[in-house]
């Protein structure tokens, strides 16, 4: 197992502070290791960017390098203060190293559990983690496979098989590359670092105009707060609540979108899924016969998804009663 594959682990970073290189030393102009110095800033920017276009390509057969761009990368990100940015990019760096714990011998996804707080036996039982430590790695693993009523769980240990370890462990990475970011930066330094986050800021800016939400011939100024806040949050990449989810999806099929545009609405999530989407959305469709409604003003008020800050939330008790009048009105109006 290389190190280098692993920079966000524990031992990655002592073995960073060992090399005795620092962030200010690096981006020293005139530098003293001027090839090193290049070829970690633009491993770093690489990673970003590779962050923003959905996949961080395998990186240079430069361990050094390879290690020291790591923290870089996380300081461009913090540099750059975007959420969106910053979730996707704790995702590609955790699928980049899943890609790579696939292919690590079970001893080594032992250590690598250590170094990420997860605890596995091994032995006649087979492969096992105790279900405290399943649950907080499986936490945004919704695929049914992946709940704990349907896993073999014995006296509170839940049996895997070494790709699921590794899979588990990559979601452990992504908490741990997500934590603390951004960073705070001292302004000097994000300024040294002015060319590679300007490049990085006009990939992303123009990754945010192609998957803008797209409403079609549908009167998005006509949609109650409500709905519009679910846009707003889907189009900044959260993941939205079960409840709210289910509401914009029966509301968006109600106001005439087909399942592939509102499959293509939610396409802005960082871990957009598109085969779970479409099942899901084809099922709320009426595909599986029953044809799902969206739910009224009282129903989105209990589960906490009712702004309503508008005055015309008081006359309606249903979002497309809201929807419908505000149209009649000619849209914004
Ligand atoms: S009152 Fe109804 S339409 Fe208005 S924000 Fe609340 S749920 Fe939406």
């Amino acid at each position: 197992m290389s190190l280098a594959d692993y920079p966000f682990t524990r031992e990655a970073a002592s073995r960073v502070e060992e090399t005795g290189y620092s962030l200010e030393g690096l981006l020293e102009d005139p530098n003293p290791q001027p090839r090193l110095s290049r070829l970690v800033r633009k491993r770093a920017t690489d990673r970003v960017l590779g962050a923003v276009r959905g996949e961080i390509p395998d990186g240079p057969a430069h361990p050094l390098a390879e290690l020291l761009s790591y923290p870089l990368a996380r300081v461009m990100v913090s540099c750059l203060d975007d959420d969106l940015l910053a979730r996707r990019y704790a995702l590609a760096e955790a699928k980049l190293a899943g890609k790579k714990m696939r292919r690590e011998s079970l001893q080594d996804l032992l250590l690598l559990a250590r170094d990420l707080d997860v605890h596995p036996q091994t032995g006649q039982n087979g492969l096992r983690v105790h279900f405290s430590d399943y649950l907080k790695a499986a936490a945004r693993m919704r695929s049914p496979g992946w709940k704990l009523v349907n896993r073999s769980l014995e006296r509170g240990w839940v049996t895997l098989t070494d790709r699921e370890l590794a899979r588990l462990l990559e979601e452990r990475a992504r908490d741990r590359i997500g934590r603390g970011l951004p960073l705070s930066v001292p302004a000097e330094i994000c300024e040294r670092l002015r060319e590679d986050l300007t490049r990085i800021a006009e990939e992303l800016s123009a990754k945010r105009a192609e998957e803008k939400v797209d409403l079609g011939e549908v009167t998005e100024d006509a949609f109650p707060p409500c709905i519009r806040g679910f846009l707003a949050q889907v189009a900044s990449g959260a993941n939205l609540a079960h409840s709210a989810r289910f509401a914009l999806t029966t509301f968006l099929l109600a106001v005439g979108m087909d399942v592939d545009e509102v499959v293509g609405v939610f396409n802005t999530s960082p871990d957009f899924d598109e085969e779970r989407t479409r099942y899901q959305v084809e099922h709320i469709s009426g595909k599986g016969g029953t044809r799902y409604k969206p739910p009224s003003c009282a129903t989105m008020a209990t589960y906490g998804n009712c702004p309503g800050e508008e005055r015309l939330c008081r006359w309606v008790n249903h979002p497309l009663s809201y929807y419908e009048r505000k149209v009649k009105r000619g849209g914004g109006g």
